[in-house]
């Protein structure tokens, strides 16, 4: 599974295949996220993971 990311709205998604377009706002702008973007990514996922733990969001 690769992250890609969207330049034109910063959508960072997990796909096997980058996409033409973006799944969120249809922009064909998306390449592989670096590896900075891959660490933001993560870290969001952490905080999605603690919230619903937490039950601040429902899973
Ligand atoms: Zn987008």
């Amino acid at each position: 599974m690769n992250i890609c990311f969207c330049v034109e709205c910063r959508f960072i998604f997990p796909s096997a295949h980058l996409p033409g377009a973006c799944p969120d706002c249809g922009a064909k702008k998306v390449r592989y996220a670096s590896y900075k973007e891959r660490h933001e990514y993560k870290q969001f996922q952490e905080i999605i993971r603690e919230e619903i733990r937490l039950g601040v969001i429902p899973g």
